[in-house]
C-alpha cells in the first residue's frame, strides 16, 4: 500500500470568476498563484490560490462555470472544505468575515474551534483552529497579517449514506488512520499531523435528503491526494487496480502529473505529484500575473484572451 501524506489540492466549481478571486484572495488572503484554463475545456479558466507557492496541501482551485447549473452539497460529495489556522487566529477570522458581510457560525468539533461560513456561491468553507499548524511559504501583498494566515487545508468532509466502503478505502488504499468519532462524523488522518491531513466522513440519514449531492456551481468537483513524484503515481495506480478501482492513465497537468479515479462512494479523486509545481513557468515573485497556457494550447492564446472575461488579482 502506498501511503499519501494528505491532500494536494481541492477543486471546486464557481460562478463568477472575479467574485470568487475577490473572496478567496481578497478576503481569505490566499495568493492568486496561477491563471490558466481548464486543459480539458479550454474555453474556461482554471484559477489556483494558495500559499506563496500554492504548494501541495494549500492549493484551492476553481473552474468558473457561470452557465453551469447550481450544485447541491449532499450525500456522495464533499460537503465541506476546511482551512487550518492557528487556534489564536479564530477571533481575527470571525471579525474579518463578519465585517465583510459573511455570516459566520462558530462551533466546536473534536475539541477544536471551527469558524464555518459559505463562499459567494454558497459552498461550505471552514477555518479550523489547530494546535499545530504547518509553515507556509510567505509572500508580499497578502492582506492578512502573517500570524493569522491560513496554513493550508485542514481537510475535507465527505458525506455518504453508507460510509463503510469509503472508510475501508481510505485506510487500506491510501494509508489513513481512523482517529475518532463524534456523532455522525468519523475522522481519518494521515501525514505529519498538521497540513491537509484529515478526511472526515459524515454519515447522512436517508430520511434527511434523499436527493443526495449534485455537482455544479458551489460544489467541490474533485479532491487530489499527494504523491511526491511520478514513480509514486505508478505505485498508486497499481494499488487502485488491486482494490478494483479503475483509474485513468497518468496525465501531464503542466504543474503536476495526475491520475483520476472515483472512490467507492463515488467522490471524484485524483492523485497529483508535488513536482514540478507552479514556478515551472513563472518565477515565484510573479506567480499568477500572466495568463499561462500549456504548449498544446498556445495556438489558441489569441482567441482565449479575446473570449475569456478579464480577471485581476485584488492583492497585486
Ligand atoms: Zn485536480
Amino acid at each position: 500500500m502506498t501511503e499519501t501524506v494528505g491532500l494536494h489540492h481541492v477543486t471546486a466549481i464557481c460562478g463568477d470568476a472575479q467574485r470568487n478571486i475577490d473572496f478567496y484572495c481578497g478576503l481569505l488572503g490566499l495568493r492568486f498563484a496561477k491563471k490558466t484554463v481548464n486543459f480539458d475545456d479550454p474555453e474556461t479558466y482554471h484559477t489556483y490560490y494558495g500559499d506563496g507557492l500554492a504548494a501541495p496541501g494549500t492549493a484551492m482551485t476553481f473552474f468558473p462555470w457561470p452557465e453551469e447549473r447550481r450544485g447541491r452539497e449532499g450525500a456522495g460529495l464533499v460537503v465541506g472544505t476546511s482551512f487550518a489556522a492557528p487556534a489564536a487566529a479564530l477571533g481575527y477570522w470571525t471579525d474579518r468575515l463578519e465585517r465583510a458581510g459573511t455570516k459566520v457560525e462558530r462551533l466546536v468539533r473534536f475539541g477544536e474551534e471551527v469558524v464555518a461560513f459559505k463562499d459567494p456561491d454558497d459552498m461550505s468553507v471552514e477555518i479550523v483552529g489547530r494546535a499545530s499548524v504547518a509553515q507556509v511559504h510567505p509572500w508580499a501583498n497578502s492582506p492578512v497579517p502573517a500570524q493569522e494566515h491560513l496554513r493550508g487545508f485542514s481537510g475535507v468532509t465527505i458525506a455518504h449514506r453508507d460510509t463503510a466502503a469509503t472508510a475501508r478505502f481510505l485506510v487500506e488504499a491510501l494509508g489513513y488512520r481512523r482517529v475518532g468519532e463524534e456523532g455522525d462524523r468519523t475522522r481519518f488522518e494521515t501525514g505529519d499531523g498538521c497540513l491537509a491531513d484529515r478526511i472526515d466522513l459524515l454519515r447522512t440519514d436517508d430520511d434527511d435528503d434523499d436527493r443526495g449531492g449534485r455537482i455544479g456551481v458551489g460544489a467541490v468537483h474533485h479532491i487530489a491526494f499527494r504523491a511526491p513524484d511520478r514513480d509514486t503515481l505508478y505505485a498508486h495506480a497499481a494499488d487502485l487496480r488491486r482494490h478494483r478501482i479503475e483509474a485513468t492513465p497518468i496525465v501531464d497537468r503542466a504543474y503536476f502529473h495526475s491520475l483520476y479515479f472515483s472512490e467507492p462512494g463515488g467522490v471524484r479523486c485524483e492523485v497529483a505529484t508535488d513536482v514540478p509545481g507552479f514556478t515551472r513557468d513563472e518565477p515565484e515573485e510573479f506567480l499568477g500575473q500572466s495568463f499561462k497556457l500549456p504548449v498544446f494550447l498556445e495556438p489558441w492564446r489569441g482567441r482565449l484572451e479575446r473570449t475569456l472575461p478579464p480577471i485581476h488579482d485584488p492583492n497585486a
